[in-house]
């Protein structure tokens, strides 16, 4: 049934494509691999064929959609508006259909069962996060790479190469140095009041990314802004929506809608733009508040006059991720976040407008195209010579920081709103 429902979308918006090529010199895998199926007028051709059954649904098709990054490029400027990002996401949805109903194709189900399991609870999270910081701190995941064992292991060698872990603070009246092991349900404003706002936690980065979220909350709270942490929220549902399970997606978007709606707050914030083009795009905001990124909601905020910021003067380089440039358009706003601290001047990493190749899981799925894009990033950071790079989004930061950990590069990769909390006094 979903099937047939994903085929007649495809139909319908594969023709508005009128094949005019303008998004493939914007689209990395054709960049890299210079192959019209590997483009995004050529995917669509594809999707095109398979929906209307010209063509069979076969190892290669599937090839050729698993290669795409799903980073909208090629969306972002087409002039006729195709909707790529949704007729991708229904692509795999007959690719996950087909898959469940084959024998031969128990890997990739094993894979999104394990995304199933770990991105839905989020207490699995709360363990997972004290497993890694006990495993990092008596040195074993470290130990176990330096010997070469499970070196072959993407996702282990990931792993093991995670920046430290961190916990949440605890909301205390006198500062914020109490850690926890869960977030507070709510963090009261310091000052003159300005406004209530929730946040979003995301799945992974409660694990890999505290310190932006402490960093929102600490920012957020000084400004005078109160921050509400729904503990029923769960995952986006990014990673089910990209790999054929818009029905799971579906149910985590009502999971959080339900969480944030008893709410009364302006926004909802996301510290992540791949979360939030998720949220935004499944509409988990009501009409009262909305799904803003981080950066964006503290530029248009208030209270700046009431905090101070410690001068840093050095050149910070800053990367946009896709979902934050082809998707929310939201890119400026690190870049004048950036610029809030005084002698900080924000630069641009060369080759912005190219995916880094994180992708979502695409790191671990597709090894080679994305250490291509890779490699391109860590080019482009060594020639911009600097001590720092900002990112918003979770995955890109952790691939890129990965990348200059093999390669001995030292770059503090980080959020701009963890740089900004940290002139603004938060201590890590
Ligand atoms: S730019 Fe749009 S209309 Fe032109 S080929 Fe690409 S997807 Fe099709
Ligand atoms: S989403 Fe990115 S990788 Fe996929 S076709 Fe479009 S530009 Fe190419």
């Amino acid at each position: 049934m979903s099937s047939e429902v994903s085929k007649d979308f495809i139909i319908a918006e594969s023709n508005q494509c009128v094949s005019c090529g303008l998004c493939l010199p914007h689209c990395p895998t054709y960049r890299l691999l210079k192959s019209e199926a590997d483009s995004p007028r050529g995917r669509i051709a594809l999707m095109s064929g398979v929906a209307n059954e010209r063509i069979p649904l076969n190892k290669k098709f599937i090839q050729h959609m698993d290669r795409c990054l799903t980073c909208r490029a090629c969306e972002a400027v087409c002039p006729n508006h195709v909707a790529y990002g949704h007729l991708i996401d229904e692509a795999r949805v007959l690719i996950a259909d087909q898959s469940r109903s084959s024998t031969s194709s128990q890997n990739v189900n094993i894979k999104i069962l394990l995304r199933m399991l770990l991105l839905t609870k989020s207490a699995r999270m709360v363990q997972l996060r004290q497993l890694l910081s006990f495993l990092q701190k008596n040195g074993l995941l470290r130990w176990l790479l330096k010997f070469n064992l499970l070196e072959k292991n993407r996702l282990f060698k990931f792993i093991a190469q995670l920046p430290r872990v961190e916990f949440p603070y605890a909301a205390t009246t006198d500062g914020n140095r109490m850690i926890s092991n869960t977030w507070a349900k709510v963090y009261p404003a310091k000052g003159e009041k300005r406004g209530e706002v929730a946040l979003f936690l995301g799945c992974v980065a409660r694990i890999t990314d505290v310190a932006t979220l402490n960093a929102s909350i600490y920012v957020l709270n000084r400004l005078g802004y109160t921050v509400h942490v729904p503990s029923n929220q769960t995952c986006c549902g990014a990673l089910h929506q990209h790999s054929g399970g818009l029905e799971q997606a579906a149910a985590l978007a009502k999971q959080n809608k339900a969480a944030f709606a008893a709410l009364n707050v302006s926004a909802i914030i996301s510290t992540a733009s791949g979360c939030g083009v998720q949220l935004l795009e499944s509409e988990v905001a009501d009409g009262h508040s909305r799904i803003t990124d981080i950066s964006k909601f503290l530029i248009e905020a208030e209270g700046w006059e009431s905090v101070k910021i410690a001068p840093l003067p050095q050149k910070i380089l800053v990367h946009d991720p896709c979902s934050l440039r082809n998707v929310l358009h939201d890119q400026i706003y690190p870049y004048q976040l950036i610029a809030r601290i005084p002698g900080a001047q924000a630069v641009p990493l060369a080759g912005n407008d190219q995916c880094c190749g994180a992708a979502g899981s695409y790191f671990m799925d597709q090894p080679e195209i994305a250490s291509m894009l890779l490699d391109d990033k860590i080019s482009a950071l060594v020639a911009g010579d600097a001590k720092y790079l900002v990112t918003s989004n979770i995955g890109c930061s952790m691939h890129i920081a990965n990348g200059l950990y093999e390669k001995k590069i030292n770059i503090e990769v980080l959020h701009p709103v963890t740089l900004l909390a940290r002139q603004m006094g938060l201590e890590s």
